[in-house]
Protein backbone atom coordinates (compact mmCIF):
# COMPACT_ATOMS: atom_id res chain seq x y z
CA UNK A 1 0.00 0.00 0.00
CA UNK A 2 1.65 3.66 -0.99
CA UNK A 3 -0.51 6.07 0.39
CA UNK A 4 0.67 9.79 -0.78
CA UNK A 5 0.97 13.24 0.90
CA UNK A 6 -2.71 14.74 -0.20
CA UNK A 7 -2.62 18.33 -0.62
CA UNK A 8 -6.33 18.59 -1.82
CA UNK A 9 -8.06 21.64 -0.61
CA UNK A 10 -11.35 19.44 -0.63
CA UNK A 11 -12.08 16.78 -0.45
CA UNK A 12 -9.08 16.23 1.51
CA UNK A 13 -6.94 14.58 3.86
CA UNK A 14 -8.11 12.53 6.65
CA UNK A 15 -6.36 11.40 9.63
CA UNK A 16 -4.84 7.51 8.95
CA UNK A 17 -5.74 6.76 12.06
CA UNK A 18 -9.59 7.49 11.61
CA UNK A 19 -9.02 5.60 8.17
CA UNK A 20 -7.93 2.39 9.92
CA UNK A 21 -10.82 2.30 12.49
CA UNK A 22 -13.63 2.60 10.06
CA UNK A 23 -11.59 0.07 7.76
CA UNK A 24 -11.80 -2.34 10.93
CA UNK A 25 -15.64 -1.50 12.07
CA UNK A 26 -16.41 -1.69 8.22
CA UNK A 27 -18.11 -5.54 8.20
CA UNK A 28 -19.36 -5.43 11.84
CA UNK A 29 -19.67 -2.00 13.92
CA UNK A 30 -18.84 -2.93 17.62
CA UNK A 31 -21.06 -6.43 17.46
CA UNK A 32 -24.00 -5.02 15.42
CA UNK A 33 -23.18 -7.55 12.48
CA UNK A 34 -23.38 -4.68 10.11
CA UNK A 35 -21.68 -1.52 9.14
CA UNK A 36 -22.83 1.79 9.54
CA UNK A 37 -23.60 2.15 6.44
CA UNK A 38 -25.96 -0.41 6.51
CA UNK A 39 -27.97 0.80 9.89
CA UNK A 40 -31.01 2.49 10.59
CA UNK A 41 -30.75 6.12 11.73
CA UNK A 42 -32.97 5.17 14.33
CA UNK A 43 -30.98 2.27 15.95
CA UNK A 44 -29.60 2.83 19.34
CA UNK A 45 -26.33 1.93 17.47
CA UNK A 46 -26.41 4.95 15.47
CA UNK A 47 -28.23 7.68 17.81
CA UNK A 48 -25.52 7.00 19.95
CA UNK A 49 -22.92 7.75 17.00
CA UNK A 50 -25.08 10.82 16.39
CA UNK A 51 -24.68 12.12 19.80
CA UNK A 52 -21.42 11.71 20.54
CA UNK A 53 -20.28 13.66 17.99
CA UNK A 54 -22.58 16.22 18.92
CA UNK A 55 -21.02 16.08 22.12
CA UNK A 56 -17.64 16.27 21.32
CA UNK A 57 -18.05 18.70 19.11
CA UNK A 58 -19.80 20.91 21.39
CA UNK A 59 -16.58 20.23 23.75
CA UNK A 60 -13.75 20.89 21.39
CA UNK A 61 -15.74 24.49 20.42
CA UNK A 62 -16.99 25.15 23.91
CA UNK A 63 -20.14 25.35 22.67
CA UNK A 64 -22.61 27.53 24.91
CA UNK A 65 -25.78 25.36 25.33
CA UNK A 66 -27.91 28.85 24.15
CA UNK A 67 -26.14 27.63 20.99
CA UNK A 68 -27.97 24.81 18.83
CA UNK A 69 -25.35 22.11 16.42
CA UNK A 70 -27.10 21.26 13.32
CA UNK A 71 -26.17 18.51 11.00
CA UNK A 72 -27.41 19.23 7.63
CA UNK A 73 -27.09 17.77 4.11
CA UNK A 74 -26.84 19.92 0.90
CA UNK A 75 -22.91 21.32 1.52
CA UNK A 76 -21.99 24.96 2.59
CA UNK A 77 -23.86 25.95 -0.49
CA UNK A 78 -26.98 24.99 0.35
CA UNK A 79 -26.24 27.19 3.58
CA UNK A 80 -25.67 30.36 1.25
CA UNK A 81 -29.58 30.14 0.59
CA UNK A 82 -30.75 29.03 4.41
CA UNK A 83 -29.17 32.32 6.05
CA UNK A 84 -30.75 34.98 4.44
CA UNK A 85 -34.20 32.47 4.37
CA UNK A 86 -33.63 31.91 8.08
CA UNK A 87 -32.22 35.63 9.06
CA UNK A 88 -34.91 37.65 6.80
CA UNK A 89 -36.33 40.51 8.79
CA UNK A 90 -35.53 43.47 7.36
CA UNK A 91 -34.13 42.12 4.31
CA UNK A 92 -30.75 44.00 4.42
CA UNK A 93 -28.22 41.69 4.52
CA UNK A 94 -24.02 43.17 4.42
CA UNK A 95 -21.48 41.22 3.12
CA UNK A 96 -17.57 41.53 2.70
CA UNK A 97 -16.16 39.74 -0.14
CA UNK A 98 -13.19 38.68 0.29
CA UNK A 99 -12.90 35.91 -2.94
CA UNK A 100 -15.04 33.63 -4.46
CA UNK A 101 -17.25 31.82 -1.75
CA UNK A 102 -17.85 35.37 -0.58
CA UNK A 103 -19.12 36.42 -3.62
CA UNK A 104 -21.15 33.50 -4.38
CA UNK A 105 -22.91 33.46 -0.78
CA UNK A 106 -23.71 37.29 -1.19
CA UNK A 107 -25.03 36.70 -4.86
CA UNK A 108 -27.16 33.84 -3.78
CA UNK A 109 -28.41 36.31 -1.03
CA UNK A 110 -29.31 39.08 -3.72
CA UNK A 111 -32.28 36.42 -4.25
CA UNK A 112 -33.85 37.14 -1.11
CA UNK A 113 -33.29 40.61 0.01
CA UNK A 114 -30.88 43.69 -0.34
CA UNK A 115 -27.54 41.83 -0.28
CA UNK A 116 -25.15 44.83 0.15
CA UNK A 117 -21.25 44.38 -0.46
CA UNK A 118 -19.78 46.49 2.35
CA UNK A 119 -15.97 46.08 0.99
CA UNK A 120 -14.57 43.57 -1.65
CA UNK A 121 -10.88 42.75 -2.38
CA UNK A 122 -11.72 42.02 -6.10
CA UNK A 123 -9.21 44.90 -7.05
CA UNK A 124 -6.11 42.92 -5.63
CA UNK A 125 -7.25 39.53 -6.87
CA UNK A 126 -8.17 38.79 -3.16
CA UNK A 127 -4.76 38.69 -2.51
CA UNK A 128 -5.82 40.28 0.86
CA UNK A 129 -8.79 40.77 3.50
CA UNK A 130 -10.38 44.33 3.64
CA UNK A 131 -10.21 46.19 6.10
CA UNK A 132 -12.88 45.21 9.12
CA UNK A 133 -12.42 48.50 11.04
CA UNK A 134 -13.35 50.51 8.18
CA UNK A 135 -16.52 48.53 7.43
CA UNK A 136 -19.63 51.03 7.17
CA UNK A 137 -22.58 48.72 8.31
CA UNK A 138 -25.87 48.89 7.41
CA UNK A 139 -28.29 50.54 10.80
CA UNK A 140 -30.83 48.00 9.67
CA UNK A 141 -28.77 44.21 8.81
CA UNK A 142 -30.47 41.15 9.64
CA UNK A 143 -26.39 39.83 10.03
CA UNK A 144 -23.12 40.73 8.46
CA UNK A 145 -21.77 37.84 6.61
CA UNK A 146 -17.94 36.91 6.24
CA UNK A 147 -15.81 34.16 4.97
CA UNK A 148 -13.08 33.27 7.47
CA UNK A 149 -10.67 31.70 5.53
CA UNK A 150 -11.10 32.29 1.47
CA UNK A 151 -10.06 28.28 0.62
CA UNK A 152 -8.62 29.02 -3.55
CA UNK A 153 -6.86 32.54 -2.83
CA UNK A 154 -5.27 31.47 0.92
CA UNK A 155 -6.09 34.56 3.16
CA UNK A 156 -8.00 34.35 6.44
CA UNK A 157 -9.17 37.26 8.83
CA UNK A 158 -7.06 38.40 10.96
CA UNK A 159 -9.27 40.01 13.48
CA UNK A 160 -12.95 39.54 13.40
CA UNK A 161 -15.39 42.34 12.50
CA UNK A 162 -16.93 44.41 16.07
CA UNK A 163 -20.61 44.44 14.52
CA UNK A 164 -23.80 44.97 16.32
CA UNK A 165 -25.66 42.91 13.90
CA UNK A 166 -25.34 38.89 14.43
CA UNK A 167 -21.68 37.91 12.58
CA UNK A 168 -22.27 34.89 10.16
CA UNK A 169 -19.37 32.96 9.16
CA UNK A 170 -18.53 30.65 6.71
CA UNK A 171 -15.76 28.49 8.24
CA UNK A 172 -15.61 25.88 5.62
CA UNK A 173 -11.73 25.63 5.14
CA UNK A 174 -10.73 26.57 8.71
CA UNK A 175 -12.69 24.52 11.04
CA UNK A 176 -11.46 22.78 14.15
CA UNK A 177 -8.15 24.56 13.06
CA UNK A 178 -7.52 26.86 16.04
CA UNK A 179 -9.82 28.14 18.99
CA UNK A 180 -12.54 30.36 18.11
CA UNK A 181 -14.64 32.23 20.52
CA UNK A 182 -18.37 30.99 19.62
CA UNK A 183 -19.99 33.71 21.40
CA UNK A 184 -18.56 36.42 18.70
CA UNK A 185 -20.84 34.84 16.39
CA UNK A 186 -24.44 34.22 15.18
CA UNK A 187 -23.73 31.72 13.26
CA UNK A 188 -20.60 29.68 12.43
CA UNK A 189 -21.10 26.73 9.21
CA UNK A 190 -19.13 25.08 7.10
CA UNK A 191 -18.58 22.12 4.64
CA UNK A 192 -17.38 19.76 6.77
CA UNK A 193 -14.99 18.18 3.64
CA UNK A 194 -12.13 20.69 3.65
CA UNK A 195 -11.03 19.61 7.25
CA UNK A 196 -13.33 17.69 9.30
CA UNK A 197 -14.64 14.35 7.34
CA UNK A 198 -15.57 12.97 4.33
CA UNK A 199 -18.23 15.23 1.67
CA UNK A 200 -22.29 14.85 2.11
CA UNK A 201 -22.60 17.54 4.94
CA UNK A 202 -22.26 20.94 6.49
CA UNK A 203 -22.04 21.64 10.02
CA UNK A 204 -24.29 24.58 10.97
CA UNK A 205 -23.67 26.27 14.86
CA UNK A 206 -26.21 28.71 15.19
CA UNK A 207 -27.85 30.92 18.41
CA UNK A 208 -30.86 29.62 19.72
CA UNK A 209 -32.73 32.87 18.76
CA UNK A 210 -31.34 33.23 15.48
CA UNK A 211 -33.45 30.02 14.33
CA UNK A 212 -37.12 31.55 13.02
CA UNK A 213 -39.87 30.29 15.63
CA UNK A 214 -42.29 29.45 13.46
CA UNK A 215 -43.27 27.56 10.56
CA UNK A 216 -41.38 29.79 7.39
CA UNK A 217 -44.76 29.04 4.93
CA UNK A 218 -42.61 30.19 1.99
CA UNK A 219 -39.20 28.44 2.49
CA UNK A 220 -38.92 24.13 2.05
CA UNK A 221 -38.83 22.26 4.90
CA UNK A 222 -35.23 20.97 4.54
CA UNK A 223 -34.42 24.83 3.87
CA UNK A 224 -35.11 25.78 7.68
CA UNK A 225 -33.14 25.45 10.76
CA UNK A 226 -35.82 24.74 12.92
CA UNK A 227 -36.23 21.86 11.08
CA UNK A 228 -33.24 20.26 12.21
CA UNK A 229 -32.95 21.80 15.30
CA UNK A 230 -36.35 20.37 16.38
CA UNK A 231 -35.50 16.75 15.17
CA UNK A 232 -31.69 16.35 16.40
CA UNK A 233 -31.41 17.30 12.87
CA UNK A 234 -33.08 13.52 11.89
CA UNK A 235 -36.09 14.97 10.52
CA UNK A 236 -35.29 12.65 7.35
CA UNK A 237 -32.62 10.21 7.06
CA UNK A 238 -29.37 12.28 8.14
CA UNK A 239 -25.56 12.05 5.55
CA UNK A 240 -25.13 8.60 8.80
CA UNK A 241 -21.52 7.82 7.39
CA UNK A 242 -20.23 11.08 7.27
CA UNK A 243 -21.46 12.03 11.07
CA UNK A 244 -19.71 8.64 11.60
CA UNK A 245 -16.68 9.72 10.53
CA UNK A 246 -16.65 13.20 11.71
CA UNK A 247 -17.35 11.68 15.16
CA UNK A 248 -13.85 9.90 15.02
CA UNK A 249 -12.06 13.08 13.43
CA UNK A 250 -13.67 15.00 16.72
CA UNK A 251 -11.74 12.15 18.58
CA UNK A 252 -8.76 12.48 16.62
CA UNK A 253 -8.43 16.08 17.52
CA UNK A 254 -9.31 15.89 21.15
CA UNK A 255 -6.16 13.52 21.62
CA UNK A 256 -4.22 16.03 19.61
CA UNK A 257 -4.73 18.50 22.73
CA UNK A 258 -8.33 19.99 21.48
CA UNK A 259 -7.84 23.28 18.87
CA UNK A 260 -5.27 24.35 21.50
CA UNK A 261 -3.38 21.20 20.15
CA UNK A 262 -4.29 21.51 16.68
CA UNK A 263 -3.52 25.26 16.64
CA UNK A 264 0.26 24.49 17.51
CA UNK A 265 1.07 21.86 15.21
CA UNK A 266 -1.02 23.77 11.99
CA UNK A 267 0.81 26.67 13.21
CA UNK A 268 4.25 24.85 13.01
CA UNK A 269 3.25 23.47 9.47
CA UNK A 270 2.26 26.66 8.19
CA UNK A 271 5.13 28.20 9.28
CA UNK A 272 7.68 25.72 8.12
CA UNK A 273 6.65 26.38 4.67
CA UNK A 274 5.49 30.29 4.42
CA UNK A 275 9.55 30.49 5.20
CA UNK A 276 10.49 28.93 3.21
CA UNK A 277 8.39 30.46 0.19
CA UNK A 278 9.54 34.22 1.71
CA UNK A 279 13.11 32.92 1.28
CA UNK A 280 12.57 31.43 -1.93
CA UNK A 281 14.23 32.96 -5.07
CA UNK A 282 11.86 30.58 -7.53
CA UNK A 283 8.64 30.60 -5.48
CA UNK A 284 6.19 33.31 -4.34
CA UNK A 285 3.13 33.45 -2.12
CA UNK A 286 0.10 35.14 -3.51
CA UNK A 287 -1.24 36.55 -0.17
CA UNK A 288 -1.02 39.35 1.59
CA UNK A 289 1.46 38.55 4.86
CA UNK A 290 -0.57 39.55 7.54
CA UNK A 291 -3.86 37.69 6.01
CA UNK A 292 -2.24 34.61 4.87
CA UNK A 293 -4.35 31.50 5.84
CA UNK A 294 -3.12 28.34 8.24
CA UNK A 295 -4.54 26.13 6.19
CA UNK A 296 -4.08 26.94 1.62
CA UNK A 297 -1.11 28.20 0.72
CA UNK A 298 -0.97 29.46 -2.61
CA UNK A 299 2.51 30.36 -4.78
CA UNK A 300 3.28 30.66 -8.14
CA UNK A 301 6.51 30.73 -9.84
CA UNK A 302 7.44 33.50 -12.62
CA UNK A 303 6.35 31.31 -15.57
CA UNK A 304 3.21 28.77 -16.06
CA UNK A 305 5.09 26.51 -17.94
CA UNK A 306 7.33 26.06 -14.74
CA UNK A 307 4.65 26.08 -12.83
CA UNK A 308 3.19 22.68 -14.67
CA UNK A 309 6.74 21.49 -14.57
CA UNK A 310 6.17 21.51 -10.99
CA UNK A 311 3.24 20.30 -10.09
CA UNK A 312 3.94 17.75 -12.69
CA UNK A 313 7.15 16.26 -11.19
CA UNK A 314 5.71 16.84 -7.23
CA UNK A 315 3.32 14.01 -8.72
CA UNK A 316 5.87 12.00 -9.76
CA UNK A 317 7.12 12.38 -6.07
CA UNK A 318 4.14 11.51 -4.03
CA UNK A 319 2.93 14.70 -3.47
CA UNK A 320 -0.99 14.79 -5.09
CA UNK A 321 -2.85 17.64 -5.42
CA UNK A 322 -0.49 20.46 -5.43
CA UNK A 323 -2.05 22.41 -9.03
CA UNK A 324 -3.79 25.29 -8.10
CA UNK A 325 -7.36 26.92 -8.51
CA UNK A 326 -7.37 27.93 -11.80
CA UNK A 327 -8.37 31.58 -10.82
CA UNK A 328 -4.82 32.39 -8.87
CA UNK A 329 -3.15 29.55 -11.26
CA UNK A 330 0.28 28.19 -9.78
CA UNK A 331 -0.27 25.92 -6.96
CA UNK A 332 -1.44 25.37 -4.22
CA UNK A 333 -0.44 23.57 -0.89
CA UNK A 334 -3.63 22.68 1.64
CA UNK A 335 -2.53 21.70 4.81
CA UNK A 336 -5.29 20.81 6.46
CA UNK A 337 -5.35 19.48 10.48
CA UNK A 338 -4.59 16.06 9.26
CA UNK A 339 -1.79 16.73 7.02
CA UNK A 340 1.52 15.46 9.30
CA UNK A 341 4.41 17.61 9.54
CA UNK A 342 5.91 14.79 7.72
CA UNK A 343 4.09 15.81 4.37
CA UNK A 344 5.23 19.38 4.53
CA UNK A 345 8.37 18.37 5.14
CA UNK A 346 8.15 16.72 2.53
CA UNK A 347 7.03 19.28 0.35
CA UNK A 348 9.32 22.32 1.56
CA UNK A 349 12.73 19.49 0.16
CA UNK A 350 10.93 18.84 -2.80
CA UNK A 351 10.66 22.51 -3.11
CA UNK A 352 14.12 23.25 -2.47
CA UNK A 353 15.52 20.24 -4.53
CA UNK A 354 13.51 22.09 -7.47
CA UNK A 355 14.80 25.31 -6.94
CA UNK A 356 18.38 24.33 -6.69
CA UNK A 357 18.10 22.47 -10.31
CA UNK A 358 16.03 25.30 -11.71
CA UNK A 359 18.58 28.28 -10.72
C1 LIG B 1 -15.56 24.41 -0.46
C2 LIG B 1 -16.13 25.61 0.13
C3 LIG B 1 -17.50 25.93 0.00
C4 LIG B 1 -18.46 25.07 -0.78
O1 LIG B 1 -18.69 23.90 -0.10
P1 LIG B 1 -19.73 22.80 -0.63
O2 LIG B 1 -19.84 21.90 0.55
O3 LIG B 1 -19.12 22.17 -1.83
O4 LIG B 1 -21.01 23.47 -0.93
C5 LIG B 1 -17.96 27.06 0.62
N1 LIG B 1 -17.14 27.86 1.33
C6 LIG B 1 -15.82 27.61 1.45
C7 LIG B 1 -14.98 28.53 2.24
C8 LIG B 1 -15.28 26.47 0.86
O5 LIG B 1 -13.97 26.22 1.00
Amino acid sequence: MARVYNFSAGPAVLPESVLEEAAAEMLDYRGTGMSVMEMSHRSAAFQQIRDEAEADLRELMSIPGNYKVLFVQGGATMQFSAIPLNLKKSGVFDYVVSGSWSKKAFEEAGRFGDARCLASSKDGNFSYVPDVDALAYSSDADYLYICQNETIYGTRYPKLPECDAPLVADVSSCFLSEPIDVERYGVIYGGVQKNVGPAGMAIVVVREDLIPEDDLKDVPIMLQWRTYADNDSMYNTPPCYTIYICGKVFKWIKAQGGLEGMKKLNEEKATLLYDYLDSSTLFKPTARKEDRSLMNVPFVTESDELDAEFVKASKAAGLENLKGHRSVGGMRASIYNAMPQAGVEALVDFMRDFEASHA
